[in-house]
Order: C-alpha cells, then structure tokens, then sequence
C-alpha cells in the first residue's frame, strides 16, 4: 500500500440534489483524510451536459457546508491541482489521449453512429451480445492522422485487451475478475472532444495524485475497465472502495420517488437540503448516515473530530444498509441537547423569527434550556416554546377543564392558583412550587389534574416545557393575568 499523503476525492456530477449517498461519500473522504492529515478534494464531474442540472453544483457545494464536510481544494476555492470542474480541463484529457494513442494502446474510430447501429442489429439477430466489432483497430496511424486532419468526425477508444481475464481489487470487497472477453473498446473522447465519464476520472485522479477512490457501488460494474485504462497509462492505481447503496426502510431495494416524497410528508427526506429546511442539525444528520455502512459499533454518539479519530477503511462494510428515520430523530434529539445553550439558543432563533415572533435574546437563553429535552428537529421548538414570545395566550374551555373535574370545580382551581400565587413575593420556581403543591395535597386531587389546569391558563397549551420553570420566564404579572383570565373562560 501507499505511503503517499492521503488525497481524496468527493467526485459527483451536477445532475440532482445532493442526497444522503453522495454525502456519505463526501464524508468519509473527508474522514480519512481527516485522520491522516491528508487532503480532501471536491472535483465536479460535469461533462455529461445532458444532464447537466443548472444550481446543481451550488446546492452541493452549499449542502457539505452546512454538514460542515469541509474541502481543501475545490472549484470554489481553487487549489493546486485545478480546474476542479472538468468541463474546464478538456486540453489535459485530450493530451492524455493523444498519449495513449501514440503509444497504441487507444486508437482513433471513425464509425458513424449509423454504423455502429447497423453493426448493433445484426449481432442482436445473430443473438449476439451488441458489442463494437473493432473495425479502426486495425486503421494505420498514417491513414487516422490523414483523416483526422481533414476533419473527419471520430471518437478515441481504448484499446482492451481481448484474451485472459483482469482482476481489479476493492478494499472492502475483494478480488473482481472478468474475462476479457466482455470487454468493448471503450470510448475515452466522444466526438465532441469531451471526454467520457471513464476517462475524464482516471485522468483527473492521477492528475491530481487521487490516492483512495471512495464511490458508489454502481460503479463496480465498469470498475474492470477503469483498472485497465489506469494500467494502459502505467499508472500506479489508488486503492478503491465501492460504499454500497442505501435501502428503503423495509430494506427491500432502493428508495423510488414516492417514498422519497411519503418521507417527506412525514418530516424526513434523504436529501441533505430537505434535511436542513426540516430542522435537522448537520451534527445528527452525519452521526446518522456515517454509520450506515461503517461497520463499528451501531448507535455510537460521535462529532465529526471523533469520527475522524476513529474512522478506518477496513472497518467499512459492502452490505447495503436500510434507512432508519427513526434513528435519525433519535440521534438529532441527542446531538440537540448536546449543544451548549448558546449555541442552541443561536440555531433556534431563526425559527421563532420566522413565526413572526418578536424573540429577545434574555427569554431566549432562559427557555433553551427548558425546551431542549423535547427537541427532535430545531423547529420543534416552535410547539414547545412559541408562547414564551407572545404578550397573551388563547387557552380554550376545553382544554381547561381537568379530567374527571367540571367546567366550575376548574375555575375554582384556576382562582386558588391565583391567590397562591399572588401572595408570594416572587414567581420564582423555588418560591411557587412548594405553596402549588401543598395545594394539591390540600385537593386529594392528582397533580396532573391541578398542573394541567394551570398550565393550559399559563401556556395555552395541553404540552409545555416545566410548568415552575416556565411560569418564572413568563413572569408575575403575565402569570396572574392568565390565571383570571382562564377562571373567566371557565365561569362563562
Ligand atoms: N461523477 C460520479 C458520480 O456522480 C462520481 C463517481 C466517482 O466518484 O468516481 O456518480
């Protein structure tokens, strides 16, 4: 194995939504070359402009971010080895071309498209599999250079070799051996002059001294040819990993559109921006998908630094992992209450203010802490902390009346509270609680019945953050004119 300064890559193409795949890929890059002191490069793999998506690549770029998967060289932030975007390095992949085919390991095809088809058909009928049947392998360079220069349209292909087997070697998966048989000569320039996916990203990894290749499983298919196109070129290979696909729930196939957009009407989505709109923090979000396919230990809580600590590529699994929502919740919750309170209080502020409510950064810091064992996503705090912001709350008759209580035993409840209250000095939680529960003692009610009460009056809500706690933010005055207010509701 290498002893080179690890360099990595997250390589995707502007074609959709950064999803949890792709960001699972970045990741671990990132974390290998985290851990090793290496560097971690974004490259963007553009050359397919049919499906090319416009703000693709912004929407990528935006996304790592916000996971905070941080690069050292990228298209927007330059580096030694750019372009990064490989629309922009066609003159290094045709270089490399014309290398190949000097040495005669890749060959000039001037077949039209009409040809090839033709060619496609009759094998079809001779129940053949459709292959090109290599007809310019054998043009003298001589004869292709002549052509050529006279503008004749062509593409580049490889030239395979067409005996024996190659063995390709992925790290988590092994020895892939094929027969060489299967092989077609590969195209590497189209006749555009852009290079193919293959080619451009066997240059592009050597060029950039590329020394693990983290990608998808889908790849593994033509990962024989890569393997040949890097040994025609006498390139030394990286080591490569082949991150398996992510499974629906029920862990049968692949997530399809509907389920993707069912996901997101019940709140979760497997888009890194959806993710972030739905109140997700980025430190849930890669504890989540980092251990989908990683291989240690299942529900281990860890930041992105421990991650790296701990991240190896041995560890890594080839199983397809399904897709767990609910583990999800589970580790943004704990990742939530993790923050330390200033810092939640900053990333909850935005979604008080987008409620239209007037947040002042005192209450603010007082009810984080309140809230923030209730918190599944950031926006969660608007159910369980909006009424700290507004001046009255709109309890209904309903909610007030306790179980197994009428509407007048309630009102009764709801002016005691008052008295109580009002005859402390303060509303602090030390000073209200104990007179509040004595009370109760005093009823032979339960608390909930008592609590429920109140906290409907002060709240307006049946589920609150701790009602002591939460009458003391509210303040004195608030407090006791809620409390009237609700034994008035109940009186009507
Ligand atoms: N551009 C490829 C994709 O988006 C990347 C494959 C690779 O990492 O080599 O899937």
């Amino acid at each position: 194995m290498t002893a080179k300064p690890v360099r990595v890559r997250f390589a995707p193409s502007p074609t959709g939504h950064l999803h949890l795949g792709g960001a699972r890929t970045a990741l671990y890059n990132y974390l290998l070359a985290k851990k090793t002191g290496g560097k971690f490069i974004l490259r963007i793999e553009d050359t397919d402009q049919k499906r090319y998506v416009e703000g693709a690549e912004q929407e990528i770029i935006d996304g790592l971010r916000w996971l905070g998967i941080t690069y050292d060289e990228g298209p927007d932030i330059g580096g030694p080895f750019g372009p990064y975007r490989q629309t922009e390095r066609r003159e290094i992949y045709q270089t490399h071309a014309k290398s190949l085919v000097d040495k005669g390991a890749a060959y000039p095809c001037f077949c039209s498209a009409e040809r090839l088809e033709k060619v496609r058909q009759e094998q079809q009928k001779r129940k053949e599999t459709p292959h090109y049947d290599g007809i310019c392998r054998n043009i003298a360079p001589e004869e292709a250079a002549r052509r050529i220069a006279a503008g004749e349209k062509h593409v580049i292909r490889l030239r395979m070799p067409q005996e024996g087997t190659t063995t390709a070697h992925d790290h988590i998966r092994g020895d892939i051996t094929v027969d060489n048989k299967n092989f077609d000569d590969a195209i590497l320039v189209k006749t555009d002059g852009l290079p193919t996916y293959h080619f451009a990203a066997m240059v592009d990894d050597h060029e950039m001294q590329i020394t693990h290749v983290f990608r998808g499983v889908e790849w593994l298919s033509t990962f024989p040819l890569h393997v040949n196109m890097v040994r025609a070129f006498g390139w030394e290979e990286p080591v490569w990993i082949h991150l398996s696909i992510f499974l629906k729930p029920t862990g049968k196939g692949k997530m399809s559109k509907r389920e993707a957009t069912d996901a997101l009407k019940d709140g979760h989505s497997i888009f890194v921006k959806d993710l972030k709109d739905l109140g997700f923090i980025p430190e849930g979000v890669n504890n989540w998908y980092a251990l989908m396919g990683w291989g240690v230990a299942e529900d281990e809580v860890m930041a992105l630094d421990q991650m790296a600590q701990r991240f190896s590529i041995d560890h890594l699994t080839p199983s397809p992992a399904a897709i767990n929502f609910q583990k999800l919740d589970h580790f943004n919750g704990t990742h939530i209450r993790l923050l330390p309170t200033a810092e939640l209080a900053r990333r909850l502020k935005p979604y008080f203010r987008a409620d239209g409510l007037a947040v002042d950064d005192d209450t603010l810091l007082k009810i984080t802490p309140l809230i923030r064992e209730r918190l599944v996503t950031l926006d969660d705090c608007l159910a369980f902390g909006a009424f700290f912001f507004k001046e009255t709350v709109q309890p209904t008759r309903e909610d007030l009346i306790a179980k197994d209580l009428d509407a007048a035993q309630s009102a009764a409840i709801a002016r005691r509270a008052y008295q109580i209250l009002e005859a402390q000095p303060d509303i602090s939680h030390a000073r209200s609680e104990a007179p509040m529960r004595a009370y109760v003692e005093e009823t032979g009610l339960s608390p909930n019945q008592v609590f429920g009460i109140i906290r409907v009056a002060v709240t307006g809500q049946k589920v609150s953050p701790p009602l002591f706690e939460s009458m003391e933010v509210i303040g004195r005055e608030k407090v006791l004119e809620r409390l009237k207010k609700a034994a008035e509701i109940l009186e009507n």
